[in-house]
């Protein structure tokens, strides 16, 4: 079977042996006759395959039993009026660390429910760096903290993220959920779409701490109160049973690899591999993000003129490579390096790189 080198910045590349698994359980799921998503969400069958995803999503990250861990629908992007509609007090601001495009955009989607301030940005740096901040000193009233904790457009990501201040931490880790282990002394709540590290569009993770939700908004519909939904076990309404269950054998896989200290050494090792052949290229290929701000989700890079980036770009597409543009808003090029993107793609991206540095050097 032919898989393309899939550098998508999401939805990304799904695990091969994901796909298998689904595509042989796809007609008939533990000899019930249907496929997973043709059963009822209220069926022992379905409930099984939901509850073993929220615990091996538990285990895998090692998340505390003081948070609750949420099915939503609605992308990252709900979120970010979500947390605002639970969270934001009308008479405090939601303090906001800007390090990218989407952290600008969760701001401006919870602008709609109250104040915002921002607490630092690099936009100065077209966002090419990750701001100092000391949570510890914000002395204004803010009902929570939010912050990104990779940027998948810019190429950044917090190597840390900051230690927890007198204000609740809200972190979106769309780009990098399920790379790492979470250092959840600092988070309150974290939330993440499922389709770059944690199988196929569909399902939001949310992960919040019991007490944190609490203090939300009690006069909120119940479909968009985060109590309802973890009083209900995320089964409050149908929930996208396909997509959890691609969730699941994301999980299985994580498990089968060696879990997340595995996981997070290929991260590593596939990020360097990509950085080193940028630095190394005597300059043909620049960097777009500052040396300690580089994710190792999202490589980003740009080549001497727009002409060459063309130029690579199309000689990459016709040698099989899927998505290595950059974001339409900010150009060059972007290789995003998932969990699932395999260490052997990234050595073809590299000599693919260096085969054409030394044809047009
Ligand atoms: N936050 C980050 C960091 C993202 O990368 C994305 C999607 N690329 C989003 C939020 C928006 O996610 P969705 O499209 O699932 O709403």
């Amino acid at each position: 079977m032919t898989r393309a080198y899939n550098f998508n910045a999401g939805p990304g590349p799904i695990p091969t042996p994901v796909l298998e698994k689904a595509k042989q359980e796809m007609f008939n799921f533990e000899q019930s006759g249907a496929a997973v998503m043709e059963l009822s969400h209220r069926s022992s069958l379905y409930e099984k395959i939901h509850f073993q995803a929220l615990k091996q999503l538990r285990d895998i990250l090692s998340v505390p039993e003081e948070f609750d861990i949420l099915f939503l629908q609605g992308g990252a992007t709900l979120q970010f009026s979500m947390t605002a509609q639970n969270f934001l007090e009308e008479d405090k601001k939601a303090g906001f660390v800007l390090t990218g495009s989407w952290s600008e955009k969760a701001k401006k989607e919870a602008e709609a429910f109250g104040e915002t301030v921002v607490l630092a940005s690099s936009k100065d740096s077209n966002y090419a760096a990750i701001p100092e901040v000391d949570l510890a000193s914000v002395e204004e009233s803010l009902s929570y903290v939010h912050l990104t904790s990779n940027n998948t457009i810019f190429g950044t990501q917090w190597k840390e993220l900051p230690a927890k201040g007198n204000h609740p931490v809200i972190v979106d880790m769309s780009s990098d959920i399920l790379s790492k282990q979470i250092n959840w002394k600092n988070v309150d709540l974290a939330y993440a779409g499922s389709q770059k590290n944690a199988g196929m569009a569909g399902v939001t993770l949310v992960f919040i701490r019991k007490s944190f939700m609490e203090q939300a908004n009690t006069s909120l519909p119940p479909s968009i109160s985060y109590a309802q939904h973890a009083s209900k076990d995320s089964l409050y309404h149908t929930p996208p049973t396909g997509a959890i269950y691609i969730t699941k054998l994301v999980t299985d896989w994580i498990l089968d690899m060696g879990g997340l200290a595995e996981i997070e050494k290929r991260a590593e090792a596939k990020a360097k591999m990509l950085y080193d052949t940028i630095d190394q290229s005597e300059g043909f290929y620049t960097g777009h993000a500052e040396p300690e701000a580089r994710s190792l989700m999202n490589v980003t890079f740009r080549l001497r003129s727009e002409k060459l980036e063309e130029q690579f770009l199309q000689e990459a597409a016709n040698a099989g490579y899927m998505g290595l543009n950059g974001h339409r808003s900010v150009g060059g090029c972007r290789a995003s390096i998932y969990n699932a993107v395999p260490l052997e793609h990234v050595e073809a991206l590299r000599d693919m790189m260096i085969a054409f540095k030394n044809k047009h050097k």
